[in-house]
Formats: C-alpha cells, structure tokens, sequence
C-alpha cells in the first residue's frame, strides 16, 4: 500500500472517531512513525502531506534527519539515554519520553533553546514499560520548573498490549485526568496541553479518549 493510500484511511477513521464524540479533527497531529523503515518510505510520508515524523533512537533520527532535514517537523518518542541528548537536540522539535529527573537535567545543560517535552507516563504499571508511576507525575514536573530549558507541552503513554478495548480505554482516560491534574497547576514550564497516546491499533480509542497526537507506524508507513 502506498503512503497516500494508508493515510487517507487513518485520516478517514481518526474523523469518524471526533464525530462519534463531538471533537475537531484539526486538533489531532498525525505523527508517521518510520522506525521500521527507509529514508525513501519516510520521503512518501512527506510527499503524502505528513510534516510530522517520529524516530525512536538516535541512529534512524539522523539517517532520516540527513536526508530530510527541516522540511520535517520531528519527534523522538523512544527512550532516551542520557548520553545520547547532545546528538538529539539539534534534530528534534519534541522528546515525548521525558521520564527522569537525570534526563532532564541533561536536556537542559545541552539545549541552547527550550526544548517541548512530553513526560511519559506508565500508565497501566507494566514492569516492561518506561515511564513515570501516575502518582509522580505532578510532583516530578513541578521540579522541572528549574529547568529554564524544559517546556511541559503535554504527556505520553503507551497503552498495554491487549486485545482487551475497555483496559486500553481505561489507560487513555487516565492519562487525561492525570494532564487535566497538570494543566489545573497554570504552571509557566507546564502548559501541558497535549496527549500523546494512541498508535496503530488503538488510535481510535486514543481519539475517543483525547488523543492530541497519535504515533502511527505499522498501518501508515508500514513494517518496509
Ligand atoms: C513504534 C512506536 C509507535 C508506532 O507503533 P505502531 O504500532 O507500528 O503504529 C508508537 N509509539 C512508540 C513509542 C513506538 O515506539
């Protein structure tokens, strides 16, 4: 299936969910995961009319970055080791897995900008799972006021890995009463406005539940 073909369908199902429930489809960004594959596949994303890319490690950020450069707007959304930050920050507008105080003390030594983050939260307590226990999620980003170079823009999670629809339901409304506890605070460093949640198999429950963007891979570029 061609790009175009795959994103007119999500685009078609991520409209019926906001009518199902009564919300605007403008307020939703698609982001094409191409984790999975090539340069070329990402470039048919681009020429599709996706402007948002997500990578999950360092090394397919920069084989993409390079061919693709700042047509792109990107985001990193694996987890992120310490070490690698410097390399990052000059190719990501966003970082949806910030998860530690240590993280985000390096973000913030090495941007010579505000960098939007997403705190990951581990929703349904996975052992597997990266991500912030709920009940440290608004004590962590109130600490992260003192890091002039961190902007909260929003949270993320990843719904576990069941056929079962209530509990991944359950897992996105969580997330969003955790954002709504966030936003109440009007913190300066924490507009958290958005929802990052929501991938190939759930996106419609994700757009159900408030999603303000889904990670899209396997159904929109595809495996390569
Ligand atoms: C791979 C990945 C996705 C996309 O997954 P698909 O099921 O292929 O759509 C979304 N989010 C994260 C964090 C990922 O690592």
């Amino acid at each position: 299936m061609t790009v175009q073909a795959n994103f007119h369908d999500i685009k078609t199902q991520v409209e019926q969910s906001c009518k199902k429930i009564g919300r605007n489809k403008e307020d939703i960004t698609i982001i094409a995961v191409t984790k999975y594959v090539t340069a070329e596949r990402a470039k048919e994303a681009l020429d599709a009319g996706l402007c948002h890319l997500g990578e999950n490690r360092l090394e397919g950020l920069l084989e993409k970055y390079e061919e693709i450069g700042n047509r792109a707007t990107w985001h990193f959304i694996g987890s992120l080791q310490s070490r690698k930050v410097k390399d990052i920050l000059p190719h990501v507008d966003y970082i949806h897995s910030l998860d530690r105080d240590s993280l985000a003390k390096e973000i913030n030594k090495r941007a010579d900008r505000q960098v939007s983050c997403f705190v990951q939260v581990n929703v349904s307590g996975e052992q597997s799972k990266h991500g912030l226990d709920p009940s440290q999620v608004v004590p962590f980003i109130e600490k992260l006021k003192t890091y002039p170079n961190i902007i909260v823009v929003g949270l993320m999670t990843m719904a576990p890995l069941v056929d079962n629809e209530e509990i991944v339901r359950k897992t996105f409304r969580q997330l969003k009463h955790i954002r709504d506890e966030v936003m109440d605070k009007q913190w300066a460093h924490a507009p958290c406005r958005y929802l990052s949640m929501g991938m190939s198999n759930d996106f419609h429950i994700a757009v159900e539940e408030g999603a303000t963007h889904i990670r899209i891979g396997t159904k929109l570029v595809g495996l390569n």
